[in-house]
Formats: structure tokens, C-alpha cells, sequence
């Protein structure tokens, strides 16, 4: 089933003469010793055109919580191939989808498929600003909701990375609307809003930061962050891209007991396919057109692939849960932890659930700032002499080590031994 026989530096140097940067989303060009050239998938594993096999800590950034081609997936998608795939009408799937979506992540609300999380984040900001009449919209400093004007203001993942977290070609009027705070200090988002409550629509927050690293919120920021934004009639949404289906069923939101007015998700609802939605209060996502006056459209809305491959992943969940996974993500912790601790290096380790990252040379960290203070060579070396040893994690340490249902013992101790000689030849020499 794996190509065998592909020409990696060939297609690679196709790639660079036709694809800006020989790829399609930046952090794909970050992978060492050499760029990815994927050819396939299977379970736990990805396979690289000349490294071959290796256990897959990525996971397509966060989507693939059941590994590669999990069989039920695949039979869904084998019944949509073999009845149609595209309408521009309602569907059975989509009304089955959106029904478990809603039930999961914001029992007795609505929903709306749109086709990546930046559009679902898009949209939950106009319909904040279109609900509150307020224009001015709160993120946090690191945070990563999309690639869209809105948001690209002290952004995390690979616009941080890259060294653009605020992007050139965002007009200064639209990212003067977007108000910047510090993650986990309430004190500071309470000041803003007693200065300009009255102008602000909404806070967007990842519950638990997932692009700047991974950082856990402290206990009673996401709750003030309730109470703040209820007390000056502000909106508060939760970015669940990440989150949503991995931390719990319900999400962040059920995992906190935390309840946001609009939850936005992506990922793992559409089971490695294109995806994004907006869940939420109904008399807020009954503003949307054809309903109301907020206009959301698309082509590709609810597209029966996705919705196919959502399905089916959000029914394996509520069969088999989310302990394997975590378990996964355990053992990656406690590796960690074993090589670092005997290393003797100061490190701190940050893990909820299923997505972790670990920091070389800061003993705690409680926000980007402490990311940013890490050393990152160090991570990137790691990265590194694992892909080298058959383990991929995140070439870059902004982005979040994944597990899956499907990763077991064995993945375990690939990764354990992978990780004890990578990090034991970068931080010994
Ligand atoms: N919000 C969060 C929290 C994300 O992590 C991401 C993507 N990593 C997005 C929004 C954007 O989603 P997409 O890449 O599907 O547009």
C-alpha cells in the first residue's frame, strides 16, 4: 500500500520551483534532518519517502486522534465514494454530525460547518461583534486562532516561529480592533475591560494554550474570564481546534466546567479532513444567514467527507474513550522526565491529557514568555536525532506533541529509546 521507490529529492526540487517555500502551510518546512516528503500513513506511523517509517507524534497536527486509516474512517469514506460526495444540500450525515457535535461540545446549542478552524474562528468574531454591537475583540499574547486579519496579532505557531506574529499586510485599522493580553493573568483582562468594557465584544482564548508550546490555564483564569466578560456584557469564546474532543468529549469546556457563549472546533471533528465549526448559544448562531443577517456561507460546508470522517471518529470515541490516548501521552511524560531528570537538566514539562511539550532550561512555565525563554536549539536538535532514530515529534517546540488511541507499548518504547539518545548526545555533546 506505501509508494515505494519515490525520487524524495526530485519531487522535493518540483516542490520548491512550484510550491512558495516547497510547501503549503509553514511549519512543514521546519522537519529535520530534511524535509518530509509523506507518502503514507498507517495507525501510529507515518512513512517519509526516504526515512521511511516513523512513529507519528504530529498526527497531522492534532486531527488524527485514531492514527492513520483507522478502519471505521475508512469505511465511511468508502460509503461516501460510493454514493456521492458533493450536493450543495443538506445531507443525513450532516444532520447526524452536527446533532452529535452540538451534544458533545455545547449540549442544547447549534452549529455551523464551515471548512478549517480559521474560518470557524472568523466567523465566531463576527458573530460576536454582530450580536454585542461592539467592534474590539480580546486575544492573548502566543495564542493561534487562524491565518485570518482578525487574529494574526501577537500570534503563536508558526507565525511566531517564523518571526512574524503580527502579519505585514494586516490592515493597522483591523488590528487595532484586537486587543492584546497576557495568558493566564486575569488581573491584566480585567483592567482592560474596566478602561474599555463597554467596546469589547468578545474574549477568544484557547483554553489550554496549544500554539505557543503547550500551557496549561491556572486555576480561575478561564473562570474570570467568565465573570468579566458576563459582568460588561462581552462574549466569551472558547477556541477548541485543539481541545475540542481531545481533553474530553465535551471538550475544554466540559473538562473546566467552564461554560463559554461560542465554542469554536476543527481537528479531530472531521477526522483528518478539511474542517471547521462554530457551536454555541442558539440565539447567537441563529444570527447567521439564512436566519439571520450575519452572513456565513461556503461551497464546501458540511462536506459529506468530512462530516463522514467526523462521524465516524466522534463514534470510535464514544465506544472507546480517550484513556488510550492519554496513557500514550503519559508514557511520553514519563520518558521525558526519566532521560531529563537523569540528564540532571533543568527542564519543565507541561502535559493535559493528550497533547504535551516539554522546555529545556526553564523551570517553570505559566505563559509564552517562559516558552520563549527556552532553549529552543536544544528542542530542534532533539526533534532532530529522533526523526532520525524513527520518532517524529513537532519540529518545532510552539507546536504540541500528540498522541492517539492507536499508539501502544511498542510506540512507547520507540519513543523512550528514541528520546533517552537524542537528547543524551544534544545536551552531553
Ligand atoms: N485555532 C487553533 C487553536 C488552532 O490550533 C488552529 C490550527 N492549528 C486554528 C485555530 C486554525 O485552524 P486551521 O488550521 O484548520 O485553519
Amino acid at each position: 500500500m506505501i509508494p515505494q521507490g519515490v525520487d524524495k529529492d526530485a519531487v522535493l526540487e518540483r516542490a520548491r520551483r512550484v510550491l512558495v517555500g516547497g510547501v503549503d502551510s509553514p511549519v512543514r518546512r521546519l522537519y529535520k534532518p530534511e524535509p518530509l516528503l509523506a507518502v503514507g500513513g498507517e495507525g501510529p506511523y507515518i512513512y517519509d519517502a526516504r526515512l521511511g517509517r516513523l512513529v507519528d507524534y504530529v498526527l497531522g497536527y492534532g486531527p488524527l486522534i485514531l492514527g492513520h486509516r483507522h478502519p471505521e474512517v475508512v469505511r465511511a469514506l468508502v460509503d461516501v465514494l460510493s454514493t456521492g460526495w458533493l450536493y450543495g444540500a443538506t445531507t443525513p450525515l450532516e444532520v447526524e454530525h452536527a446533532e452529535r457535535v452540538v451534544s458533545h461540545a455545547y449540549p442544547g446549542g447549534m452549529v455551523r460547518f464551515v471548512n478549517s478552524g480559521t474560518e470557524a474562528t472568523m466567523l465566531a468574531v463576527r458573530l460576536a461583534r454582530a450580536y454585542t454591537g461592539r467592534e474590539y475583540i480580546v486575544k492573548f499574547d502566543g495564542s493561534y486562532h487562524g491565518a485570518h486579519d482578525y487574529v494574526l496579532v501577537k500570534a503563536g505557531s508558526a507565525a511566531s516561529h517564523l518571526g512574524v506574529p503580527s502579519s505585514p499586510g494586516v490592515p493597522r485599522c483591523v488590528s487595532q480592533l484586537t486587543l492584546v493580553a497576557p495568558y493566564n493573568d486575569a488581573g491584566a483582562v480585567e483592567r482592560l475591560f474596566e478602561e474599555r468594557g463597554g467596546e469589547i465584544a468578545a474574549v477568544i482564548v484557547e483554553p489550554v494554550l496549544g500554539n505557543y508550546g503547550v500551557v496549561a490555564p491556572e486555576k480561575g483564569f478561564l473562570e474570570a474570564l467568565r465573570r468579566v466578560t458576563r459582568k460588561h456584557g462581552a462574549l466569551l469564546i472558547f477556541d477548541e481546534v485543539i481541545t475540542g474532543f481531545r481533553l474530553s468529549l465535551g471538550g475544554a469546556r466540559e473538562y473546566y466546567g467552564v461554560d463559554p457563549d461560542l465554542v469554536t472546533l476543527g481537528k479531530v471533528i472531521g477526522g483528518g479532513f478539511p474542517i471547521g465549526a462554530v457551536a454555541g448559544r442558539r440565539e447567537i448562531l441563529s444570527q447567521l444567514t439564512p436566519e439571520g443577517r450575519v452572513f456565513n456561507a461556503g461551497t464546501f460546508n458540511g462536506h459529506p467527507a468530512s462530516m463522514a470522517a467526523g462521524l465516524a471518529t466522534v463514534r470510535v470515541l464514544e465506544r472507546e474513550g480517550l484513556r488510550a490516548a492519554v496513557e500514550a501521552a503519559r508514557a511520553v511524560e514519563d520518558a521525558v522526565r526519566e532521560t531529563l531528570d537523569g540528564l540532571g537538566v533543568e527542564y519543565s514539562l507541561v502535559r493535559v491529557e493528550s497533547m504535551l511539550q516539554f522546555y529545556i532550561g526553564v523551570g517553570e512555565v505559566r505563559g509564552p514568555g517562559d516558552v520563549a525563554r527556552a532553549d529552543k536549539k536544544a528542542y530542534e536538535a532533539i526533534h532532530e536525532e529522533m526523526a532520525r532514530r524513527g520518532v517524529l515529534i513537532p519540529p518545532s517546540q510552539l507546536e504540541a506533541i500528540f498522541t492517539s488511541i492507536v499508539h501502544g507499548e511498542a510506540e512507547a518504547e520507540a519513543f523512550a529509546a528514541a528520546f533517552r539518545e537524542a537528547a543524551r548526545r544534544v545536551l552531553r555533546g
